[in-house]
């Protein structure tokens, strides 16, 4: 016997329409270039978003065309983040922070057939226009830097481009509610950047996590500024969430300064934000001189928050952080914590202690851990570690085109994440580990991987290891573990002289420590576990 409800799709235009209707009074402010800002409405930026709609059909974008951004957190890229799915594209968005190669890249595997770029980030971006043969358009948006725009039939402005646009003026309709929505590559993992491809489905159901109580509980009189960027797994799903919700929003845009950030906070009376630990580091500082008494949520994640940062702002503010853990691949809600009413009868440290874990599974996520020699599942007895593999509706179960994934997804279905933990009995996870071979500097990947084989490549390096080590403000950075070629000698210097041209700046390893020989495992792999603890309790120069 079936149920007799509705067969409705979950889909982005629920979302819009809902926002349009209910909440179009309801205040958008951009921070811009140079420290200005601009305010927007909800009914305003709905009217924008019907007119990129139809911008979007004029210039001929294919139905299901990938969308390309390349912009800050912004009103604009809000806009984006709607018109692109509820007329049935993919928003895609790039990562300003990747590499020129590994942009080409995305933007060419995605095939990307326009990319809206903030003014401010066209240098980064224009150089490698040319080998994006897909892309038809670079649309510059406006954010009040003045950089020069080139001359070339390929750029259209933004602005312009919406003025000379009609706004759609029916319903927006996306009949299946499994159809893409939006893509993010992860470089979260070895090889090639993957593409993740959120559906309408998943999205919905992940916007309403932030709405729950025993989450960010997102609600109409709450003012939220999504600091963690919207290029990197959907700003944590903050802003269809805030639109699901009707709150007023705050987009710091190009100046991700601590000061600029904390400033923001202050002067708009935020009460919800979220960002990662090395944002809350750069903010804790500057608390003396700013009243944040307004905020009652700070979302903290993408890193392990550690619970002395936890600690000092519940000090001084009064709330501790919401730690939540996930991925690209987990839309990225995964786990949160909050408190529960077991944890009442424990002392304040021992409650600072479980808020530094990464929290319990959300409502609709099913987590196991998994014994990765074995296979077998681990108890959930605290003590126990296992990789945690994770199924819902807001997982991924495949990379876009089937690429490169096949170990990351197992036969029944799940996602392997790549990170070690144990649980205790109520299901708060704690990570303390990683398979992945990676480092997570200030949020971002760096693959040890390919820094190994670009100081491999120096004529007098015999063997190198890269593994992470723990740093206050970036919370892991790249040490590199250098075997000389007998005969040869060779300096720190020289190494990352080395590097220099060949990786990003902020690839470049804080020290470089000469070892007669990288620890081997029982099959031959280098062996970073016997590495990390040969390194532990090292101090990196500055931190
Ligand atoms: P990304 O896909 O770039 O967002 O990275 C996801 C990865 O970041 C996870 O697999 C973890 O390794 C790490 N991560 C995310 N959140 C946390 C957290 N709260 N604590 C520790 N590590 C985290």
């Amino acid at each position: 016997m079936l149920g007799l409800m509705q067969d409705r799709p979950l889909a982005l235009p629920h979302i819009f329409h809902r926002a349009e209707q209910f909440f179009g009074h309801k205040e958008i402010v951009t921070a811009t270039w140079g420290g200005g800002e601009e305010r927007t409405t909800i009914a305003d930026w709905a009217v924008n978003v019907r007119r990129l709609a139809t911008a979007l059909d004029r210039l001929g974008i294919s139905e299901d065309a990938r969308v390309g951004t390349f912009s800050w957190n912004t009103a604009a890229h809000l806009e984006l983040y709607m018109a692109a799915p509820c007329t049935g594209r993919v928003l895609h968005t790039l990562n300003i922070r990747l590499f020129p190669d590994q942009l080409t890249y995305i933007a060419n595997h995605a095939e990307d057939e326009i990319i809206f770029v903030d003014r401010s980030l066209l240098g980064q971006l224009w150089p490698l226009t040319d080998k994006m043969p897909d892309v038809r358009h670079f649309v510059v948006i406006d954010d009040g830097c003045d950089d020069p725009v080139p001359d070339d039939p390929r750029v259209l402005n933004y602005a312009q481009l919406l003025a000379e646009s009609e706004p759609f003026t029916g319903r927006f309709e996306v009949a299946d509610e499994n159809t893409a929505a939006a893509m993010c590559y992860t470089s979260g993992t070895t090889g090639n950047p993957k593409g993740v491809v959120y559906s309408h489905r998943s999205t919905v159901l992940h916007s309403l996590i932030s709405l729950i109580a025993d989450g960010p509980g997102l609600r109409e009189t709450d003012v939220v500024m999504p600091i963690v960027p919207m290029f990197h797994a959907n700003a944590w799903g903050l802003p269809y969430g805030c639109l699901l919700a009707g709150t007023s929003m705050v987009f710091p845009g190009p100046n991700m300064t601590p000061g600029a950030i904390v400033s923001l906070l202050e002067k708009h009376r935020v009460t919800a934000t979220g960002g990662v630990p090395t944002i809350w580091m750069g903010v804790l500082p500057l608390l003396d001189d700013h009243d944040l008494s307004s905020l009652r949520v700070m979302l903290c994640g993408g890193s392990a928050a550690p619970k002395s940062l936890s600690e000092a702002f519940r000090e001084k503010l009064g709330i501790p952080f919401l730690h939540a853990w996930g991925m690209t691949e987990t839309s990225p809600i995964a786990t949160m914590y909050s408190p529960r009413s077991h944890h009442a009868e424990l002392t304040e440290d021992q409650r600072a202690d479980i808020r530094a874990r990464q929290g319990q599974s959300a409502p609709l996520v099913d987590l196991r851990l998994v014994d990765p020699d074995t296979g077998e599942d681990v108890p959930w007895d605290d003590v126990q570690t296992g990789e945690i593999q994770a199924a819902g509706p807001w997982i991924a179960k495949e990379y876009y085109k089937g690429e490169g994934g096949g170990a990351q997804f197992t036969e029944d279905g799940w996602l392997r994440t790549g990170d070690v933990a144990a649980a205790d009995s109520y299901g708060f996870v704690r990570l303390v580990d990683r398979t992945k071979d990676l480092v997570k500097s200030g949020g971002e990947w760096i693959s040890s991987v390919e820094l190994e084989n670009e100081i491999m490549a120096h004529p007098k390096v015999a063997e190198a290891a890269v593994i992470a080590i723990p740093h206050e403000r970036w919370v892991e950075r790249p040490v590199a573990c250098v075997v000389v070629k007998p005969g040869e000698s060779l300096t720190a210097e020289e190494v990352i002289e080395h590097l220099k041209p060949r990786v990003a700046k902020w690839w470049l390893p804080d020290a470089v420590e000469f070892i007669d020989e990288v620890p081997k495992t029982s099959v031959g792999k280098f062996s970073k576990k016997t590495l990390r603890d040969k390194f532990a309790g090292y101090k990196l120069p500055g931190s």
